[in-house]
């Protein structure tokens, strides 16, 4: 046992933080985890939690008017947003304690605070200074916002989940993954929503049908996209409404302008000063293939590192770390190969592996095997949504390289064909694969003809 305080003592009870506490004291060390806000981090109190929660709540607009089409009569439908918003804040309260009780069954000990790192083993946090043997950045990152005229008046998700009155008319600024989102769920909660990309196409990095695709169905949808723009100024009137001003010339009034611009790692006033760590010029971390900085007794795990922000990557550098240090495994490294990933857009996106363009890179030979069709309860909901679904097959080994779709519960297929796919499946293991009938989801079983082999 060394003469340190603790053996290892995390920064940062979310995702990754709880996870790598937890499983370390599980094998014997001594931790601590210090946590300055909210437990359970980013996913559970500002993240993937209440947002899905909000994506469920604001899916009801459609599935009121989709049961029309089934025979149901509906008195017209009226939205409170402080039930919403309530109900969401007390079921995270509830996740807290679970989070609070996950520690301290583990035998991990919860500092409350603000942690600053003093040198390579040691750690403030209020008056007390600790000591350890390693240190683990676990801080995430947080919402980013370009430097602009009326900047100051802009929200981000994190105050989205609180607002005191639900926006009439909103804008949404960015097209990763919290802009379509938020967009989305603006826009069935019964906001004007508009949604401003910086670039000719939102979701940069996904394949391009995807893209295509989410962009026709968001607008069928009433939510207005506008791409090649961005806001140039906001002037707050006396009425609070803000004036907002686009580079295409528009200036239009609306209730809320929520910025989802990226987020940034999280290390203001960590004290890295006090150590060796370095960061990227986007100020992530750096760290080795073991999570190690180059401060050898810290180590850092998460969005905080800024290499794939998904709550499941946290969880796994945080569980590899855990064993590599204080169990028997040889390297912390973990596979980011085959991650799946779901956007709670609507319709939802999810995909796995490589898409068109990078797989036509790696590939000389590439199939490419696409459905587009209306989901079997459009033919009487009288909805207008395609759901699409594509195949990515290495013509030389018959390998499913790619999946992607945009579709009713995408994330709920699609992790079982990540499963698939990380075995290394190929197309006749799909083609041999019996479908569940009837569903939408048979339709990867079922793509016989490739649209494209080049
Ligand atoms: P975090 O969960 O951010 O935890 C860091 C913790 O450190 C925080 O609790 C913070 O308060 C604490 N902390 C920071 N500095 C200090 C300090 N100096 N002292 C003490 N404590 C400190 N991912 C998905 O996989 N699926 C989703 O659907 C999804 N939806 C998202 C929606 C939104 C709106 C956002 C913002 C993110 C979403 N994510 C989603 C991403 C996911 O939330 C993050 O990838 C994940 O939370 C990262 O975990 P982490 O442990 O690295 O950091
Ligand atoms: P993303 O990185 O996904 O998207 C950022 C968007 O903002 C991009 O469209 C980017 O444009 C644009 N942008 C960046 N800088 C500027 C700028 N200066 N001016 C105008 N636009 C700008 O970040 P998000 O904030 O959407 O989400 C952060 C991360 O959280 C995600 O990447 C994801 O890893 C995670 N997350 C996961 C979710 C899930 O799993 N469902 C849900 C929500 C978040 P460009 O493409 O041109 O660079």
């Amino acid at each position: 046992m060394s003469n340190f305080d603790y053996d290892l003592f995390v920064i940062g009870a979310g995702s990754g933080g709880v996870r790598a506490s937890r499983i370390a004291s599980q094998l014997g060390a001594r931790v601590a985890v210090a946590e300055d806000r909210y437990l359970g981090g980013t996913c559970v109190n500002v993240g993937c939690v209440p947002k899905k929660l909000f994506v469920y709540g604001s899916h009801f607009s459609e599935d009121f008017e989709a049961a029309a089409g089934f025979g149901w009569q509906l008195a017209p439908a009226d939205f409170h947003w402080p039930t919403l918003r309530d109900r969401k804040t007390r079921e995270i309260q509830r996740l807290n304690g679970i989070y609070g009780n996950i520690l301290s069954s583990a035998g991990v000990e919860l500092i409350e605070g603000r942690a600053q790192i003093t040198g390579p083993n040691t750690v403030r946090v209020a008056d007390s200074e600790y000591s350890s043997e390693r240190i683990l950045i676990a801080t995430g990152g947080w919402p980013f916002v370009p430097d602009f005229a009326g900047a100051e008046h802009v929200i981000t998700s994190n105050e989205a989940f609180y607002l005191q009155e639900f926006p009439r008319r909103v804008i949404v600024v960015g097209g990763g993954y919290i802009a379509v989102e938020f967009a989305g769920i603006f826009n069935g909660l019964g906001a004007d929503s508009h949604l401003y990309y910086r670039g000719p196409l939102f979701l940069r990095g996904f394949d391009d049908s995807v893209r295509k695709v989410v962009a026709d169905e968001m607008r069928k949808k009433g939510v207005n996209l506008h791409f090649d723009t961005s806001v140039a100024r906001i002037v707050k009137q006396p009425s609070g409404e803000l004036e907002v001003t686009t580079t295409d010339g528009q200036v239009s009034l609306v209730d809320a302008v929520m910025y989802a611009t990226g987020r940034r790692a999280k290390t203001e006033g960590l004290g890295l000063e006090n150590t060796a760590v370095r960061m990227r010029d986007n100020g992530a971390i750096i760290v080795d293939d073991n999570y190690r900085t180059d401060e050898a007794s810290i180590f850092a795990i998460g969005d905080v590192i800024g290499r794939i922000e998904l709550t499941p990557v946290a969880l796994a550098e945080g569980m590899a770390l855990a064993h590599y240090l204080y169990g028997d495994k040889a390297t912390a490294a973990v596979d980011y190969d085959n991650i799946p990933t779901a956007v709670f857009s609507q319709p939802n996106i999810a995909t796995v592996g490589l898409t068109e363009a990078q797989a036509r890179e790696k590939y000389s030979q590439l199939q490419v095997y696409q459905s587009s069709f209306t989901h079997m309860k459009h033919t009487l909901s009288g909805l207008d949504e395609k759901t699409f679904m594509k195949l990515l097959v290495d013509a030389a080994t018959g390998k499913v390289v790619g999946c992607h779709m945009v579709g009713a519960d995408a994330g709920e297929i699609i992790q079982g064909i990540g499963i698939a796919i990380k075995a290394g499946a190929t197309k006749e293991d799909f083609d041999n694969t019996i479908g569940i009938h009837p569903t939408a989801a048979e339709e990867f079983v079922t793509m016989r003809e490739p649209v494209v082999t080049a």
